[in-house]
């Protein structure tokens, strides 16, 4: 190598210098995963390859067989992997090792705890890649340079993993990477060919180019050992998984196949592969990760799977093939169909990417379904990840409305916890006989949605509701209308008519009651003129005085206050307010004849109603006054 040049001392990134301590520290008990995050990087790197020389055959500089090799040297204590994929340049270098461009990463980073337990899960959720290195070395040099440029424009990088790193020019004869990693004093048990060629194994079986390491030839007796003589032998299997038949690839190696597409630290909860042929002819590897990524609620959050054709990588990300409530799978498709020089524009306009998405979507649902009913526990740690981006689906997804609803699980009355473990089915094989709707409410979280005065008929009746308190929950339920022929009713909202649920009896006593406080009701509308927009004697209520309903197509209390905390101007729509006959407060304020003390009374119950449904009162100091004001007429 020749001398450098151009050498510059500069700053890790401060995330970086964060990710790096922390790297050390937490994930020193699986240290040996550097391997396969450096052989991961370098058959990206010669994907990256394959891809640009399609176009531009020159970049393979006359060395087209692509290949990963690992080097040792037990004295040195170094060990060396060396690509001969796409390379890096100066700006490359700066930007790919000395910061993380990922975004959402100081979020990430301020979420970590101390505990290295829970961060070294954490980390893996947001990757460890390169940086890596540093958990077994204590300097890392890098050489590298990018197909194409010159051979004086070779770049060596090299750092201990703490504040900095330097950067300089060097001549590189070879296009791609090579990285040494100075070993710690007690990392020496890498510098072993045996346990190399293990770890190779077990990591990095899948990765569809050669891992190559040198061949060990036991010394032939009489013979001077030949120092020139090296041969180079593949330790790995060197085929893509997904083009190998299912019965031929083990968990294992699905397992760390799923890692390496992913960039993922942990098993994933399920896959499902396949091929497909006749018209179009693709294989898909499809998994479902058993933690949501860190970004997950990014918009621009890393999505899509990973695009091959004819086992050549195209790119990475492709998004077309499923729809966005199902941006949590990750995976590969490998299409025969498709042109080699396909891009994400014509991706879009392909009609035969529409049916692939179709099958891809129906695939990753029977994957799903198939978690849901063949191990429950797996199942519930899915949802729990995952279950509120698989909510959007009914909204995205029109055809499979009736698969996806099958999958949601929802906290609900039959035990008032606040996991989410009971799915339609449980619900209507528990439903009475003439129960006709789901019955469900939507509250700001979930003690509000468990005491929701809305409950309470139901309650005394036996009758199981859903209960929903998360931010897309009434946006689900807008979009899911029936499910297995049984309508959905939000308690909440419209005139409760519980049909065949209530009997006779019952209802000849509510029409009575109606009659009975005719002229109260008329008087409380009087008295709330201006914020309700009708005011009746209702049958929901038990515990509870009164209570807010909305009107059946109005929209609901917790979809309108997120719209207008989003700042999007509502237009005014009034509840209507209804009182319980029996709840002697009523009683009470039907035989009011002080007309101030009948407004009081009519309006703390107002807001009250409005407080029960974790609403915010317009007047809060009005509020409390009036309510002093009869706690004291109390006490003369
Ligand atoms: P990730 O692989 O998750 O993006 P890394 O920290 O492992 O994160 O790598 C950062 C970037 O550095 C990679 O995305 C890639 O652009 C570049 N890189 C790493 N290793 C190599 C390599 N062997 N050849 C070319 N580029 C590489």
């Amino acid at each position: 190598m020749t001398t450098e040049t151009q050498k510059e001392t500069l700053g890790f990134q401060t995330e970086v210098k964060q990710l790096l301590h922390l790297m050390i520290h937490s994930l020193y008990s699986n240290k040996e995963i550097f391997l396969r995050e450096l052989v991961s990087n370098a058959s990206d790197a010669a994907d990256k390859l394959r891809f640009k020389a399609l176009a531009d055959g020159g970049l393979y500089e006359s060395d087209p067989d692509l290949k990963i090799r690992i080097e040792f040297d037990a004295e040195a204590k170094t060990i060396s992997v060396i690509d001969n994929g796409i390379g890096m340049n100066r700006e490359d270098v700066i930007e790919h090792l000395g910061t993380i461009a990922k975004s959402g990463t100081s979020e990430f980073l301020s979420n970590l705890t101390g505990d290295q337990q829970k961060d070294s899960q954490l980390i893996g959720q947001f990757g460890v890649g390169f940086y890596s290195s540093f958990i077994v070395a204590d300097r890392v040099e890098v050489f590298t340079r990018k197909a194409g440029d010159e051979v004086a424009n070779g770049v060596h990088w090299e750092s201990h993993g703490e504040g900095e790193f330097s950067i300089g020019t060097v001549d590189k004869a070879n296009r791609g990477t090579t990285i040494v990693l100075h070993l710690k004093d007690e990392e020496n048990e890498f510098c072993d060919s045996w346990r190399l060629r293990s770890l190779i194994r077990k990591y990095s079986d899948h990765i569809s180019i050669p891992v190559e390491m040198i061949k060990e030839n036991p010394p032939v007796e009489g013979e001077e050992a030949d120092e020139e003589k090296i041969e180079w032998e593949p330790v790995n299997n060197a085929t893509a998984l997904w083009a190998r038949s299912r019965s031929e690839v083990s968990d294992e190696e699905y397992n760390e196949f799923y890692k390496h597409v992913s960039h993922d630290f942990q098993d994933p909860l399920s896959w499902s592969h396949n091929r497909v042929e006749g018209k179009l002819e693709y294989t898909s590897l499809l998994y479902v990760p058993s933690k949501a990524p860190f970004d997950m609620w990014n918009r621009d959050g890393i999505r899509g799977l990973k695009l091959y054709v004819q086992r050549v990588f195209i790119m990475d990300e492709a998004e077309q093939f499923l729809p966005l409530y199902l941006r949590f799978i990750k995976g590969v498709v490998d299409s025969n169909d498709l042109s080699l020089n396909v891009s994400r524009e014509i991706l879009q306009k392909d009609p035969a990417i529409d049916s692939m998405r179709t099958a891809l979507t129906k695939r990753s649902l029977d994957m799903l379904t198939k978690m849901s009913s063949k191990d429950q526990e797996k199942y519930q740690t899915f949802w729990n990840e995952f279950g509120q981006v698989l909510k959007e689906g009914p909204a995205e997804d029109f055809g499979n409305r009736e698969k996806i609803a099958k999958l949601l699980r929802f906290a609900s009355t039959q035990t008032d916890s606040s996991e989410q473990t009971e799915s339609l089915d449980a619900y209507i094989g528990r439903m009475k006989d003439e129960q006709k709707a789901i019955y469900y409410v939507v509250a700001e979280n979930h003690n509000t949605a468990k005491s929701s005065p809305h409950l309470e008929v139901f309650r005394k009746k036996g009758i199981e509701v859903l209960l929903l308190s998360d931010r897309v929950d009434e946006w689900l339920m807008s979009n899911l209308n029936e499910y297995d022929g049984k309508t959905f009713q939000d308690v909440a909202k419209g005139g409760l008519d519980l049909g065949e649920i209530e009997n006779e009896e019952e209802k000849k006593k509510q029409e009575e009651s109606a009659k009975e406080y005719s002229s109260l009701v008329e008087r409380v509308k009087e008295a709330l003129s201006g914020k309700v927009d009708e005011v009746r004697v209702t049958n929901r209520l038990v515990d509870s005085p009164a209570c807010l309903v909305v009107g059946e197509q109005d929209m609901g209390m917790q979809m309108r206050r997120i719209m207008e905390a989003a700042g999007q101007q509502m237009p005014e729509t009034k509840p209507s307010f209804e009182l319980n006959p029996d709840h002697p407060l009523v009683v009470k304020l039907n035989d009011e004849p002080d007309v101030d003390r009948f407004n009081d009374l009519s309006l703390v119950l107002f807001d009250q109603a409005n407080l029960a449904e974790g609403g915010q009162l317009d007047d809060p100091a009005a509020y409390v006054q009036r309510l002093n004001k009869l706690l004291l007429s109390l006490s003369q």
